[in-house]
């Protein structure tokens, strides 16, 4: 028997739904929850509470949550890259940096082409070691989640750093307000999402689809789904290719063709996902004031 945590809309997503599991609360009290990147090795997961500029640790082992920075740069959006480090986006930073090994903290990209980045908001990892990252205003619209600015730029593209240069490339010109972002299970495929209808009536609030052609460039983009509650802003791809992403009422499912089959239900809106647990099946959702977590029975993607 399903609990209310979960919103069958079509029968595949009872593979996925399972009984007498319901969502738990992990914490609250955060402005924005924003940006979870989980660590297997240290069992903890860290998250972004934007308008506080602080990142927080949620410890697996004890349940205790801490303040892993504060002060530092208004952090959106996290990943760990394939040497289990911490890679950033920075609003008021206006950068996409890593914390390494040491513990110092390196800037991977602040420009393009000379000028200063808005203000990166999202960020995946590819098994290359490319760092490919979305760059909208939100964090220099206002002094709420960063320092107002104008664009340098004057677009909101999407970037990839080169893994043997350092470069910047831009990837995808063409968005309103690039957002979450994720490959599917071969990377050959990449998701991204445009919240552009924050800044233009009746603007986007889609998630496209492109091809990753030779693995740097991108091909194609068509709209693959459209949100039907809220706007999508960041999001997951687990082990089926199923897309778990953001929503204003929770997180929505959609499988690999686009069709939205079941929704996860929070009561707040979501910003983000990852996937965490030794067995990388347990959801954690950032969703405004909380954070909080399900398990389900699919696990996040495995890394080619
Ligand atoms: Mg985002």
């Amino acid at each position: 028997m399903l609990t209310n945590t979960f919103e069958v809309l079509d029968k595949r997503f009872t593979r996925y739904a399972m009984g007498n599991v319901h969502k738990e609360l992990l914490h609250s009290g955060t402005r924005w929850a924003e940006g979870p990147a989980y660590f297997p090795a240290g069992k903890y997961l860290l998250w972004s509470d934007i308008p506080n500029d602080r990142v927080l640790r949620y410890d697996e082992t004890d349940g205790s949550v801490s303040v892993f920075m504060q002060n530092h740069g208004n952090h959106n959006g996290h990943t760990v890259d394939r040497e289990g480090r911490l890679v950033s986006c920075e609003h008021r930073g206006r950068r996409v940096s890593r914390v390494e090994v040491d513990g110092s903290v390196t800037t991977l990209a602040a420009h393009y082409k000379g000028k200063r980045l808005n203000s990166p908001n999202d960020v995946v990892v590819k098994s290359d070691g490319s760092i490919w990252f979305t760059d909208p205003t939100y964090g220099i619209d206002s002094e709420y989640e960063g320092d107002r600015a104008e664009s340098e730029i004057g677009a909101s593209n999407v970037y990839r750093i080169d893994p043997d240069t350092g470069g910047v490339d831009a990837v995808a010109t063409d968005f309103v307000k690039p957002n979450g972002l994720a490959f599917s299970p071969d990377e050959s495929l990449l998701y991204i999402a445009d919240t552009g209808a924050s800044h233009v009536e009746n603007g986007p609030r889609h998630i496209r689809r492109f091809k990753v052609k030779k693995g740097r460039k991108l091909s194609g983009g068509e709209v693959f789904a459209t949100c039907t509650v809220g706007l999508f802003d960041g999001f997951r791809v687990d082990e089926h290719g199923n897309i778990w992403t953001s929503a204003g009422d929770g997180v929505h499912c959609y499988t690999p063709d686009g069709d939205l089959i079941g929704k996860i239900l929070t009561g707040e809106v979501v910003a983000n996902v990852e996937f965490g647990g030794i067995k990388r099946n347990r959801l954690y959702i950032c969703a405004t004031t909380t954070l909080q977590v399900v398990y389900l029975n699919t696990r996040a993607a495995r890394r080619p």
